[in-house]
């Protein structure tokens, strides 16, 4: 058997250790250090001049944090986009709030502004005013953010912005994650860059990422004993983790290059095949291309399916996997209000993700296209 091809693996730098080895000279091993300040440090100063940045265990604790910040009690509804990975979503549920999952755009497959509207007029007049709202850019897309934020700003609701695939992505040179009343990154192992687990919770507002950085540290009040006042989590970063992050983030722009020298190179192959077609980037947009994606369109190949060439590359030891399928189809969320026209059902039923690393060489590109190849012959 040839070796896996994963969908996306971790891609060290070279430099991580020398951060890990460092917070070992010095005993800071623990969930604090200087490790854990750098990497707030490096990024905020990537993201924007004017923002913070707190590091936690994982971007599902980012969104749960942001969730509490923004004031969500049981009863409460939580306006999520439905097409996204259920990480968006659950954090909704910790707090025993209801998603309210809005559907997608064909332009970025994110949430669709106009069937924002419709669902944030409709729970209004039901007498249920949403109390957050989360866009996804998925796969690195930017979302129709700007839209977004008009439609929010109106109805005076926060945005929480789960950019955990979309770091270093853009809309006119605003990077994803800065849009937000407070935006959420993700440092899992299969994200553009990874510190094995991890993620950030950002906000321009200092108080909010204080806040964050508070809560993820059990809520201890300032006291010589421990004295709560507030429900605490255990979410803060590790300062080994960290220290991965900081050797990760000298490598970052590399990595955005490279995700998107892997699409052009998919888009270069199958875009001349005509049941096959890709996201583009609408004018503004850049995004990080985290993973390359294609619909293919059953009624034009004779019956080939997204089925089909996930099955022929699985066939060659390589990892693809169906677009997220929708919330809104999940039996977890079965009970919860949705709002759509059934574009993301569409978007999963068509819709496969490619290997995409950054650290994919020529020869896994070939055996790739050879399975493209034979399976579009
Ligand atoms: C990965 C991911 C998350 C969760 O991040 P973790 O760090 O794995 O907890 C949330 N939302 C989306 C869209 C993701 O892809």
């Amino acid at each position: 058997m040839k070796p896996k091809i994963w969908l996306s693996s971790p891609h060290m730098g070279g430099t991580e250790l020398n951060y890990v080895h460092e917070a070992f000279d010095t005993n800071w091993v623990a969930p604090l250090g200087p490790n854990v300040d750098g990497f707030e440090k490096d990024i905020a100063s990537f993201l924007d001049d004017k923002i913070y940045a707190a590091a936690l265990s994982s971007g599902t604790a980012a969104l749960h944090l942001a969730l509490v910040i923004a004031g969500v009690e049981p009863g409460d509804e939580v306006i999520c986009q439905s097409m996204t990975f259920s990480a968006s979503a659950n954090p909704i549920k910790y707090l025993s709030a209801t998603p309210v999952f809005v559907d997608s755009e064909t332009d970025t497959w994110n949430m669709c502004p106009d069937t924002l509207e419709t669902a944030i007029k409709d729970r209004i007049a039901k007498g249920k005013k949403p109390k957050a709202i989360i866009p996804v850019h998925l796969y690195g897309m930017p979302a129709r953010i700007n839209e977004i934020m008009e439609i929010a700003g109106r109805y005076n609701i926060p945005v929480i912005e789960d950019a955990a695939e979309a770091l270093g992505s853009s809309v006119n040179g605003k990077m994803c994650g800065t849009f937000g009343s407070i935006g959420i990154l993700s440092f899992n192992g299969n994200k553009i860059i990874t510190t094995s687990g991890g993620g950030a919770l950002v906000a321009h507002d200092k108080d909010v990422t204080a806040k964050a950085t508070f809560l993820a540290t059990q809520a201890r009040d300032a006291a010589p004993h421990y004295q709560h006042s507030h429900v605490g989590y255990n979410y803060r970063m590790s300062n080994i983790c960290a220290g991965i992050g900081r050797g990760q983030m000298e490598v970052l722009k590399d990595r955005i290059e490279r995700r998107r020298a892997v699409y052009e190179q998919y888009h270069a192959k199958m875009k001349g095949i005509v049941s096959v077609s890709f996201v583009d980037e609408p004018a503004g947009y850049y995004s990080n291309r985290w993973l390359s994606t294609v619909l293919i369109d059953p009624a034009q190949t004779g019956g080939v399916t997204r089925e089909t060439l996930r099955l022929a590359l699985d066939a060659e030891n390589i990892e693809s996997r169906p677009l997220w399928k929708p919330m809104h189809l999940q039996p977890i969320f079965d009970n919860a209000p949705y709002y759509g026209k059934g574009i993301s059902d569409k978007l999963f039923e068509n819709g496969l993700c490619l290997p995409s690393g950054s650290n994919m060489n020529e020869e896994d590109m070939m055996r790739i296209f050879e399975v493209i190849d034979k399976v579009f012959k």
